[in-house]
């Protein structure tokens, strides 16, 4: 058996990226100006339920108990309850998952339990804001620690999308409230968002004609998309923009990257009119640390390895990989392969653990010699899930994730415009 991302992290704390994680998340939780994400202050969706609250008797609860906590909560809750659990998430949690999956397939996972009244989204925040769009308006959606967030979420805010259309608008001399057609019927641009992104922005593509992608679907959106306009804003991952354009043909020099702290986005009007699509600033700061070079040390300490990775790493370790796919296309890709095959993977060290236990007939390890997980995903420590269980048996519901009604129903018509894009025959 595979030691979990936790156990190693408390064992080998000079192999990890950051040795505070094997804290509990309620010591860093409550630094000043948190928010649900790590890397920028974001508005908490509860000001009642601050980070940080977790009951100090959960924190020094040992983890068998917590353990026989959560499962006689869950055993009482019963139906009523769907605890889902991302692939990134630690095992201590997601051995009490419901469902297991990308964000995309727990949104859909919790539709199949209409009966449920409380989901409980082992994730982060915009993972709980979607499974709140998508469920029924009598469900509710409880995200155990509110400081788990997404820093790539984050990198791509309301604000600072808005001035970024007002001047990409100007600059195409078009109104950014009404982009019309052309003659050729096709808009100047329309904005896509990843699912990693705030319900605030997927509202803006709501609003403007736009949709959103995950990283399975990214290619198929991008032509849904460009049947319909000239140019595309895609937030907040330049990565998934950047592999997914370039892999459709798009050359490099028509994809500027916009950064939201210079004029322009630090390009000039000629490049913004030659663009095709305009990629935002933002990356995954797990996925941020593959390299090629780690790929090369794989493939010199064995030349029969096989590599896949996401596409949120950069571009030239997507293309020095064998294969890149979304976390569901790795594990179809890990399951393809045969006994006694090697392959490095660039992904989340618990998904990558996870699969390694799974096939044991097979060598899979991370790339990133690194014990780095998701550090925000990480704050969905086993205490704040029996905290939040245990209320839920008391009849207190905290931690609930509402999207405000006017950005929900905008936000589901860009949802609900890649549910209907299909990939061209
Ligand atoms: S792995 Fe990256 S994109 Fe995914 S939740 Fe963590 S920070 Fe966000």
């Amino acid at each position: 058996m595979t030691a979990s991302v936790n156990d190693l992290i408390t064992l080998t704390p000079k192999d990890s990226c950051n040795t505070k994680l094997a804290a509990g998340p309620w010591d860093f939780d409550t630094v000043p100006g948190y928010g649900p994400g790590s890397s920028q202050a974001d508005r908490l969706p509860d000001p009642v339920s601050r980070p940080g609250q977790l009951p100090e008797r959960y924190q020094l609860m040992p983890e068998p108990e917590l353990h026989e906590r959560i499962l006689a909560a869950k055993a009482t809750l019963g139906e009523e309850l769907v605890i889902l659990g991302h692939f990134y998430q630690r095992d201590e949690v997601i051995q009490h998952a419901d469902f297991v999956g990308d964000s995309f397939q727990l949104a859909n996972a919790a539709l199949s339990k209409p009966e449920a009244k409380t989901i409980v989204f082992c994730g982060v925040h915009f993972m709980a804001e979607t499974a709140d769009i998508l469920s029924a308006p009598e469900q509710a959606v409880i995200l155990p620690n509110l400081a788990a967030g997404c820093s790539m979420a984050d990198m791509a805010d309301e604000s600072s999308v808005e001035t970024a259309w007002e001047e990409i608008c100007e600059t195409y001399g078009v109104d950014p409230e009404n982009t019309l057609p052309d003659a050729e019927g096709k808009l100047p641009i329309l904005p896509v968002t990843y699912m990693n992104s705030s319900a605030a922005l997927k509202a803006f593509c709501g609003r403007h004609g736009g949709i959103v992608c995950t990283s399975s679907n990214a290619s198929t959106v991008l032509e849904w998309a460009f049947e319909r306009a000239h140019r595309v804003l895609f937030f907040p991952d330049q990565h998934l923009g950047r592999n997914t354009a370039k892999a459709m043909g798009v050359p490099l020099e028509q994809m500027p990257l916009w950064n939201p702290r210079k004029a322009l986005g630090g390009n000039t009007a000629e490049q913004l009119r030659e663009a095709k699509v305009l990629l935002w600033h933002g990356f995954c700061s797990v996925h941020r640390r593959f390299t090629v070079d780690q790929i090369s040390q794989a493939r010199a300490a064995d030349p029969g390895v096989k590599i896949i990775v996401h596409p949120e790493c950069p571009m030239p370790v997507v293309d020095a990989a064998d294969a890149a796919g979304s976390t569901d296309a790795i594990q179809k890709f890990i399951a393809a392969s045969a006994p006694g095959d090697r392959i490095g993977v660039g992904t989340e060290i618990n998904m990558v653990n996870r699969l390694a236990a799974q096939f044991p007939d097979r060598t899979i390890f991370c790339l990133d010699p690194v014990i780095c997980p998701c550090s925000t995903m990480y704050r969905i420590h086993p205490g704040y899930l029996a905290w939040v269980l245990e209320e839920l048996v008391a009849g207190e519901v905290h931690n609930q994730i509402s999207v405000e009604p006017e950005v929900a129903v905008h936000a589901k018509v860009a949802l609900d415009r890649m549910l209907a894009a299909k990939p061209k025959a």
